[in-house]
């Protein structure tokens, strides 16, 4: 679907942003956003979620061990049920 990117409405944009973003692609630069308020807020609070998250992330221990004993918890529950 070969669409002048001006003239999507803001449906249309929003479901295209996943894959703009995953594509690498500067998204304040499209055309839509430039001439869309609402998209352009949109596009703002995204990123000062995203950023929020990676200092979240940043700060956390790496789930290394957690895993570890999400697992051995998993496989001791599993062995007290099968030995009944
Ligand atoms: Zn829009």
């Amino acid at each position: 679907m070969n669409r002048d990117p001006q003239n999507l409405s803001c449906t249309e944009f929003q479901s295209l942003l996943p894959e703009l973003i995953g594509s690498g692609q500067n998204v304040s630069q499209h055309p839509h956003v430039r001439s869309c308020d609402l998209c352009r807020t949109l596009l703002s609070d995204l990123e000062t979620i995203a950023e929020a998250a990676r200092q979240l992330l940043a700060s956390v221990e790496p789930p290394d061990n957690l895993w570890r004993q999400i697992e051995s918890a998993i496989q001791k529950e599993e062995n007290e049920s099968t030995v009944q």
